[in-house]
């Protein structure tokens, strides 16, 4: 039996607390997500970004216990709406993913069935999840939400191939909508769209949002974006959470140095006119043997000498918005621990 949480209150959808995930490969362990906590609220949209190979999509992965071996969940909880998701069993765990949590993928030909038609794929999709629906009512049901996300009702009789990439991608979310998730998890989803097309699923994932009241965790290495759309941003780097708070707080006062050296990077965000694209120094490390302590330490101009020896606590700087860095938990530091700056 499923095991209720009594804290689940307070519009948290989703906790993940502590969750690492571990790849096992020739030459090791890779530790892909190391001790990630963060919560998803109810109605929510929010940007998870980081570098390529920092953990974000296999923490999307690991939320839904969709790690495929070698990897696998090594530790941790996720409870979603009070439920302890790592007791279901493969029948609940089916039920989760359709019903409750939803995935568009970057490439939605890799999810679709070349040789099926469009309202094929949606039925299949209720049907599988709701055996007592019939066929016309699965139609009934398709052809609203086509509707409802601008691809007209003939396009429904078409397959994959017949379809623009932006119009597969709004097939994907009428996928994962068709069911009324409550979560929906979108892993790059709009990275192969041209601009226009982006802005437009964008728009259209906002208006959802806002009308059905479902969540979405917005995977993308697109800072950029995320200031667009989201509420609220959580920032990985090299598998652990480096930073969390509200857009606004986030890009206003980033807190931990990979998160202001990241905003610098990237042109239109916090630059000023006269202001130079700063490129951070070093490169992202290898997580076979990834550095002891804060991840971030070998790159960062900040770097104490606890930072090599130590992982920071993640701390709640108030209002919720979170760090994970010694700068700011210096109470908190090994008494025997120096601060003075290593010289880089
Ligand atoms: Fe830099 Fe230390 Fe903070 Fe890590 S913990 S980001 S190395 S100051």
């Amino acid at each position: 039996m499923t095991q209720k949480h009594t804290e689940n209150t307070n519009g948290t959808l989703v906790s993940l607390r502590d969750l690492s995930v571990t790849y096992k490969t020739r030459l090791g362990d890779v530790s892909a997500v190391d001790g990630v906590s963060f919560d998803i609220r109810r109605g929510e949209i929010l940007g998870l970004v980081g570098e390529s190979g920092c953990g974000k999509s296999t923490m999307g992965r690991a939320l839904m216990r969709m790690i495929s071996p070698p990897g696998y969940i090594s530790s941790g909880q996720i409870v979603f709406d009070g439920e302890d998701v790592m007791t279901y069993d493969e029948q609940r765990l089916r039920d989760f993913r359709g019903r409750r949590v939803s995935m568009i993928f970057q490439d939605p030909m890799t999810s679709l069935n070349p040789v099926q038609r469009i309202d094929q794929h949606v039925v299949e999709a209720i049907q599988v999840h709701e055996a007592e629906t019939s066929l016309h009512k699965a139609l009934e049901r398709a052809k609203a939400l086509a509707e409802r996300l601008g691809i007209r009702a003939e396009r429904l009789n078409n397959y994959p191939h017949q379809l623009s990439g932006g119009m597969r991608q709004r097939v994907m979310i009428s996928l994962g909508l068709v069911l009324s998730a409550e979560l929906v998890v979108a892993d790059e989803a709009t990275t192969s769209l041209d601009v226009i097309v982006e802005a437009n699923l964008l728009d259209q994932l906002r208006e959802l949002r806002d009308e059905l009241g479902v969540s979405i965790l917005m995977i993308t290495h697109n800072i950029a974006l995320v200031a667009e759309l989201a509420d609220r941003i959580a920032v990985m780097y090299a598998g652990h959470m480096a930073e969390i708070g509200s857009v606004y707080e986030v890009f206003d006062e980033p807190l931990h140095p990979y998160t202001q050296g990241l905003l610098r990077s990237v042109p239109n965000i916090r630059l000023d006119d006269d202001e130079e694209l700063y490129k951070m120094p070093g490169e992202p490390p290898n997580l076979t043997h990834p550095p002891s302590g804060c991840r971030f330490h070998p790159r960062c101009p900040h770097a104490m000498a606890v930072c090599s020896r130590e992982q920071p606590p993640l701390l709640d700087t108030g209002g919720g918005h979170l760090v994970q860095c010694w700068l700011y938990a210096k109470h908190q530091m090994p008494a025997d621990a120096p601060e003075r700056e290593v010289s880089r």
